[in-house]
């Protein structure tokens, strides 16, 4: 059966999605939705009991904005959308799980059945994010086999056009490359070895909470200034003629990418204004943004051990960079002109059918085309007790970018007699207090037992995948049971509402029955 599933990836993205699979002869196609589209919109529109994601939910964002949901991926990780949609809320993995089923559904049109996929996340995606979006993946119906960042996966539709997977002879000359990829939402900047079929994350960084939409704000919250001037209303503040400004300034924004300059037409409480921005005066709206990019990819150069003049080029992914400025920073910090050759809207979706083909293979017994090395991009450790001050501080046990799978191991003490439980809260993150990190769960020890002395030895042991999942092990000196804990997460979904999700999703059952959470 596996020999003949298809290898299917795809890139959910927080704007636009993508769905690839590899073709007869192992290449990377893009399969277009039912509206005939390369990428859909991950944008849902709730009409009354109805669903619609893509495009036709994108046109709702002009008259129906309340029942209208978009950059939900920016949500993960949260309990429940922020917005209440056509009188519900619902957790942001529902909503991303909507997202895929509508992509899988496109897809079966052409390729016919299959469950098994690869999801790309943002490299700098925390174990939260991972987790909900794999989530997300069940509910949608797939079998999520693996989920993996999408610089790497952008790396490797790059190596793919290179010939650095399929040359008979295998390439020898390896190369350093920077991925610089800024989407709708995120943004991500990994270096990578590629070599003769390896591809191997040297570091990663980025931010979640930038990208397009962040330039598109930018212009919205420019041309609102000049109608409040003008009209003493602002525009903003009613959701309808915010989505209809919001889908203007995105469009001027892509018309700035090709022409020097473009208009801006906002209308609201019955008024009308058209508003001419420059390509200069964008820039200059946006200046700070393209600066927070420029930070954190010398951040990640210094992280990898290394300088501009080591790398062998700087790739371009994601949709924003073909906003110019983008390139032209780039071009003045390497010195050579980055690398448009991977299709910016197409890589990643091909990226992960390349990861789905070697998974598929290795199930059915063959050996696959390629390897991937990944590091992490938080650093993980457990909230403890400063024996000298008495203050929480964190306790790192995996650093940031240590090369994955990895396992590392630390000793904590009990802090009185006679203790009776033990809670180990791991945190994810780089800050030095561990209620300013990201909390990744807990697990706790009841039932210790008795008289045990102050200063008992813990030691808390990290399994740590190359997907970004976690397990954690927890071993108590003394008690000869190493007990593996499944991680009690805040926002995660039970495995009954999973389930309840994913027949509802998949139009199984009628109702949704179970609590959200
Ligand atoms: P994501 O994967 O985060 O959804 P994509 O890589 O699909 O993002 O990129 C989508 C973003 O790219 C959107 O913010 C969109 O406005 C922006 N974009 C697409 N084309 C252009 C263009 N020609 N000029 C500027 N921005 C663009
Ligand atoms: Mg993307």
């Amino acid at each position: 059966m596996s020999e003949s599933h298809p290898a299917i990836g795809i890139d959910l993205g927080t704007t636009f999605s993508a769905v690839a699979r590899l073709d007869e002869t192992g290449r990377p196609t893009t399969l277009a939705n039912v509206e005939g589209d390369k990428t859909t919109p991950s944008v849902l529109f709730f009409d009354g009991d109805e669903v619609i994601v893509g495009k036709e939910a994108v046109k709702a964002m002009g008259d129906e904005m309340p029942c209208v949901a978009d950059c939900v991926k920016r949500e993960l990780g949260q309990r429940i959308y922020p917005k209440e949609l056509a009188s519900r809320q619902y957790p942001p993995a529902v909503l991303q799980a909507w997202v895929l089923h509508k992509l899988g559904q496109d897809a079966r049109a052409q390729v016919g059945q299959f469950h098994k996929v690869v999801v790309t996340v943002p490299a700098y995606f925390d174990e939260a994010h991972r987790k909900a979006t794999q989530d997300a993946g069940y509910m949608a119906g797939f079998d999520v086999m693996d989920i993996i960042n999408e610089p790497t996966a952008a790396a490797v539709a790059f190596g793919y056009q290179q010939g650095y997977i399929t040359a008979k002879e295998g390439v020898t000359q390896s190369q350093t490359i920077l991925v610089y990829d800024l989407g709708g939402g995120t943004f991500d900047v990994t270096v990578m070895e590629i070599g003769d079929r390896e591809f191997r994350a040297l570091a990663t960084d980025g931010d979640v909470h930038l990208g397009g939409q962040d330039w598109d704000r930018r212009l919205v919250d420019f041309v609102a200034e000049e109608f409040i001037t003008r009209f003493g209303a602002d525009p903003r503040q009613h959701p309808n003629s915010l989505g209809r400004l919001w889908r203007e300034s995105e469009d001027a924004k892509r018309t700035l990418s090709a022409r020097s300059k473009a208009n801006i037409l906002c209308e609201h409480g019955g008024h009308s204004l058209r508003v001419e921005v420059t390509r200069g005066q964008f820039e200059e709206l946006t200046r700070d943004l393209l600066d927070r990019t420029v930070f954190t990819t010398r951040e990640t150069l210094n992280a990898a051990g290394l300088g501009w003049s080591d790398l062998d080029r700087v790739l371009l992914v994601g949709g924003s960079t073909r906003m110019p400025a983008i390139g032209e920073m780039l071009k003045d910090l390497s010195g050579s002109e980055p690398d448009r050759t991977v299709s910016p809207d197409e890589a990643v979706a091909h990226g992960a059918a390349l990861h789905a083909g070697v998974l598929l293979a290795r199930h059915a017994g063959r050996s696959p085309s390629f390897k991937i090395a990944n590091v992490n991009s938080h650093s993980l450790g457990v909230a403890a007790t400063d024996r000298k001050t008495g203050r929480p501080r964190t306790a790192t046990v995996i650093p940031r970018n240590t090369r994955l799978p990895v396992t590392a191991k630390r000793v904590f003490h009990t802090q009185k007699e006679n203790q009776k439980s033990i809670l180990v809260q791991i945190v994810e993150g780089e800050n030095a207090s561990p209620d300013a990190c990201s909390q990744v769960g807990r697990c706790s020890i009841r039932s210790l037992p008795p008289e045990l002395a102050a200063r008992t030895p813990v030691e808390v042991c990290f399994r740590y995948l190359e997907n970004g999942r976690l397990t954690v092990y927890v071993a108590i000196e003394g008690i000869d049971k190493r007990v593996k804990h499944e991680l009690l997460r805040e926002n995660s979904l039970s495995q009954e509402a999973l389930d309840s999700w994913r027949k509802y999703i998949s139009g199984l059952s009628p109702m949704i029955t179970s609590e959200i959470q």
